[in-house]
């Protein structure tokens, strides 16, 4: 292979996400690693890499992680971050793609990954203002009242707690004007530059050197050694490597069922004028162009959505601020007021796949090379599930659910 050709590279996003401004968000990095053998080097430097190194972490075990970029400044920075265990194909869709069994497996591990999350997130201390939310998934084009009244049965069945509201509970309780709604726990909001930076930091404590900077251009099996050539010309090797390279994936990777488009998002200013509830909600819409909005603690609404095929449609500095203003009216429709011109706009690509589940194992015809890619709205939560798969792998074990996600 030669350079440029083992990842794709690709602008990740336009503008200034909210998160780019706010504190502890930075990681310490060198330059160049301080020896050239690890026992594990990841790849990227995001949410995928920062939970997969908080997996692996173990004392005695020498860990690299190594980006392009700046630690945290690819696709995660850009995230809304609604933190749920809600699959953007719902569950009796899903049972139709893959079968009942894993259909309910693959919505299970999503719920307990949420839970897991948290509990990493409060066992480091992390602040990131994780706050546990419940979902409000609005009925639309994409499924009516009859398609969330059967969802919500085969979520049960499957051991998932959901309850369907009535248009006239939803205008009761919410205020919501629309025909009905999936109301779930088991989800949260949180800071996802903060989140990051702050999983990373504690790997770093624990011994794992961060190399920023630095593309990694051809890999090799060599031995029982993974080898990584670099962009400044170095040679490096591992035990094990895990490209956590987010919509940059492997280009041998490409799979027709995994797209990357575009999608817009934007911050109303702080304080904004909002519902009470919505503070403890985040609430997205089963339509074609969908909505999703959640709150900050700063008063600000997080909306987006617009999603477009094109996948450098984000690029368009008129579609910035037509799609922005879009997702405004379309919010301050639902919410019965105006959220004000937003504070922050930006745009950035995007992951889905056929299933909506992510892509996670070794890659083939390579021996201790894995790779985690395919996020889509609830990339954050399958980052976790990756970690878990991942180190399980690492360590000479198999996750019981990792065929459900292996690359085919
Ligand atoms: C606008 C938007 C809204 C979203 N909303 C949500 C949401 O509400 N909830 C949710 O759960 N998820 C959401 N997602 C998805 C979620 O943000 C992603 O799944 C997640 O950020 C992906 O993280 P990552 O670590 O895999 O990738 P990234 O954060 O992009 O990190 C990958 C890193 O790999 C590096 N890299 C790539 N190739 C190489 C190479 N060859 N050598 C060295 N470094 C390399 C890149 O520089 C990059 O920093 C959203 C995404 C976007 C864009």
């Amino acid at each position: 292979m030669t350079e440029q050709q083992l990842t794709q590279s690709r602008d990740l996003r336009e503008s200034q996400p909210l998160w780019l401004d706010s504190p502890r968000i930075s990681v310490r990095t060198r330059n160049s690693p301080s020896m050239s053998h690890f026992d594990v080097i990841i790849v990227g430097a995001g949410i995928s890499a920062a939970l997969t190194a908080h997996a692996l972490a173990r004392p005695g075990q020498s860990m690299l992680i190594v980006d392009r970029r700046e630690p945290v400044r690819g696709s995660s920075i850009a995230s809304t971050a609604m933190i749920q265990h809600e699959i953007d194909i719902p569950l009796h869709k899903l049972q139709k793609m893959i079968g009942k069994e894993k259909a309910a497996r693959a919505w299970q591990r999503s719920a307990r990954a949420v839970l897991r999350l948290e509990e990493i997130t409060r066992s480091l201390d992390i602040s990131c203002s994780m706050r546990r939310k419940k979902t409000l998934y609005l009925a639309g084009d994409e499924l009516g009242i009859r398609a969330m009244k059967n969802e919500v049965a085969q979520r049960e069945k499957a051991g998932i707690t959901a309850e369907f509201l009535s248009s006239e509970v939803l205008e009761e309780t919410y205020g919501l004007m629309r025909e009905g709604a999936i109301l779930s726990d088991i989800s949260a909001s949180a800071n996802p530059g903060q989140l990051t930076a702050g999983l990373l930091r504690d790997v770093v404590k624990r011994g794992a050197e961060i190399v920023s900077g630095v593309e990694i251009t051809d890999l090799r099996n060599f031995g029982s050694d993974v080898v990584l050539a670099t962009s400044d010309g170095k040679l490096l090797s591992a035990s094990h490597v895990v490209f956590c390279t987010g919509y940059e994936f492997l280009k041998s990777l490409a799979n027709k069922n995994h797209q990357i488009i575009s999608t817009w998002a934007l911050a109303s200013r702080p304080q904004t004028s909002l519902p009470s509830w919505l503070k403890d909600h985040i609430v997205w819409e089963a339509s074609d162009p969908y909505l999703y909005l959640r709150t900050d603690n700063h008063g600000r609404v997080i909306a987006g959505g617009e999603d477009e095929d094109d996948p450098e449609a984000f690029q368009s500095e008129t579609k910035l601020k037509a799609k922005t203003d879009t997702i405004r009216v379309k919010l301050s429709k639902l919410l019965g007021k105006d959220i004000g011109a937003p504070e922050y706009r930006w745009a950035a690509a995007f992951g889905t796949t056929t299933t909506g589940l992510p892509l996670i194992g070794p890659v083939q015809g390579m021996d201790n090379v894995y790779a985690v890619m395919g996020f889509g709205g609830n990339g954050i939560t399958f980052s976790q599930i990756a970690a878990e798969i991942i180190s399980a792998a690492v360590n000479g074990g198999q996750d019981p659910d990792a065929e459900l996600f292996a690359f085919a």
